[in-house]
């Protein structure tokens, strides 16, 4: 007879409980990412931290969302043995996703915009992924759906990036920065700074420092115009982005299911020229290369850090490396790439560096 309660009795479980523990074997033998020191020296007092994300395997922030997506999967029974998998990306998520992709052994695909850097779209094919290019950026999502609609598993990050982080520890970005912090001069930050993409990040952060009690605010770092710069302040989630942006993983067009507007205490809206700039100028400040949105940051960053100044406070504020700054060799820092599109650069990082070295 059919013994119901067998654990044979649930298709394919043996093979999602193996993948369940290669991703627990990959996070075990993964370190976690530097946060870096860094004095400027026009902020005697303040202390500034970056938490270097570029550095995890797959290259980005992305690695931790991309892991917790699986995990989430595969723990919801949506996932099993043999299935492709799909999600909409403008690469950084799609690189992450493809990594694990092969380390499950599963049929990746992602569905983003055409106008990707070329480097990202090779990585994800370089990692065994695919990629379907789509004209109008505002589409992907709804691709990926279709594509699921065919027995695809949709990893969502949009649609799960909020709910798919354990926010109250587990190792989460914001749990392993307050304990980096644990012996610094000023161990409770005054601000942490971060970008919106998927909103995972920010919503992951701000509720683990209220789960925590502590003081620090969450400040989102957004290109002009952004979508969640437009609907932020009046709690809007029809809002839709005013300009464009060439900062690739934040600045969406529209209000995504991870915004949750009501855990940030600041946005500050950064022009591209100033994001490239500053992440350029990063290359001199904590010696190495990373891409726009950690320029975005830094430029953040500096705006509260002169507030405190101004105000004669001392403190720290800790803030991201978003992904590795050689995704974008042949676009941000490529004079030629940023001339044609009438970018100003050196004027730019010019005036920045005022600002840091206060001279
Ligand atoms: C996705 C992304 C962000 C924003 O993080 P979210 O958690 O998705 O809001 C910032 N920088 C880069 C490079 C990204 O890829």
């Amino acid at each position: 007879m059919h013994d119901a309660t067998a654990p044979d009795s649930v298709p394919g479980r043996d093979w999602v409980h193996a993948a369940i523990a290669s991703l627990q074997r990959e996070a075990r033998r993964s370190a976690d990412t530097h946060l870096l020191h860094v004095a400027l020296p026009a902020f005697p007092g303040i202390d500034f931290y970056f938490k270097d994300e570029a550095s995890h395997p797959s290259g980005s922030l992305k690695h931790r969302l991309a892991r917790s997506l699986y995990l989430f999967a595969l723990c919801n029974g949506r996932l099993a043995e043999g299935q492709a998998v799909v999600d909409a990306s403008s690469g950084s998520t799609a690189i992450s996703e493809a990594w694990f992709a092969r380390l499950l052994g599963l049929r990746f695909t992602a569905v983003m915009p055409a106008s990707t850097a070329p480097d990202k779209i090779r990585n994800v094919r370089a990692l065994g992924g695919e990629c379907e290019l789509v004209d109008d950026p505002a589409s992907v999502r709804a691709r990926a759906a279709a594509l699921a609609r065919h027995g695809a598993c949709f990893l969502d990050q949009f649609g799960l990036a909020e709910q798919a982080t354990d926010w109250r520890g587990n190792n989460n970005i914001a749990e392993s920065i307050v304990a980096q912090l644990g012996a610094e001069a000023h161990p409770q930050p005054a601000w942490i700074v971060c970008g919106a993409g998927t909103g995972g990040t920010s919503a992951t952060i701000a509720r683990y420092l209220r789960y925590r009690g502590l003081p620090t605010r969450l400040c989102v770092a957004e290109p002009t115009g952004g979508a969640f710069a437009v609907g932020w302040s009046s709690r809007d989630r029809s809002a839709v982005a005013t300009r464009p942006s060439l900062i690739e993983g934040i600045a969406r067009p529209c209000v995504e299911p991870g915004f949750l507007f009501e855990l940030v205490e600041a946005v500050i809206e950064v022009d591209d020229v100033e994001s490239i700039a500053a992440a350029w100028l990063l290359r001199d400040i904590v010696g190495g290369w990373y891409g726009g949105s950690s320029g975005t940051n830094l430029v953040a960053c500096l705006q509260l850090a002169e507030a405190m100044r101004a105000r004669g406070e001392r403190g720290s504020i800790v803030s991201l490396l978003g992904d590795r700054g050689e995704r974008y060799a042949q676009s941000l820092f490529d004079r030629a790439w940023l001339a044609a599109r009438g970018l100003e650069v050196d004027a730019a990082v010019g005036r920045l560096a005022v600002r840091i070295h206060g001279r």
